[in-house]
């Protein structure tokens, strides 16, 4: 299996801040996936599919789906996520190696576009020399409020830093 490119991830998320000048938070993925020519539905799924799936990108309608039952911070992470597998990984997101983004994260074997698209979400979601700018200043909570991700996202982005 081929390694994880975080490297392009990150740079692809800092791509889209700056192509669409973004600077207020929280920042807002629909808007950018909308921008991006992609549609963002907000869609009641199916009793079973709804308690495994968060959200999934159809390739050829290009059209992103998000379970409309999910927290509004779970919700943001899911249009970042897949936004992550339009721009990135055509080829994948059009392959039956795609996957829909479970509920649980709790994942083995995650195949490395899944990776990828979880590490473009959180940089896009909390981009590095904003967490800077206040990591110093704000809570773990204050950020993830002020970034509208979980305190996991945060978490994560400031290990990075
Ligand atoms: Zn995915």
């Amino acid at each position: 299996m081929k390694r994880p490119d975080y490297k392009r991830a990150r740079a692809e998320a800092a791509r889209l801040l700056k192509h669409y000048s973004i600077r207020s938070l929280p920042i807002d993925p629909e808007a950018i996936a909308e921008s991006e020519g992609i549609n963002v539905v907000y869609v009641e799924f199916n009793e079973k599919a709804s308690k495994l799936i968060s959200g999934l990108y159809d390739f050829n309608a290009q059209k992103i789906y998000v379970n409309k039952t999910l927290p509004s911070n779970r919700k943001t992470f899911t249009i970042a996520h897949e936004l992550a597998h339009a721009i990135l990984h055509q080829e994948y997101a059009e392959s039956t190696d795609y996957r829909a983004m479970p509920r649980s994260n709790v994942h083995f074997d995650k195949p490395p576009e899944e990776k990828e698209a979880d590490v473009f979400a959180a940089c896009l979601l909390v981009p590095p020399s904003a967490l800077k700018k206040y990591k110093d200043v704000a809570s773990i909570e204050e950020l993830s409020s002020m970034f509208a991700v979980s305190r996991d996202v945060v978490t994560a982005q400031m290990d990075f830093l």
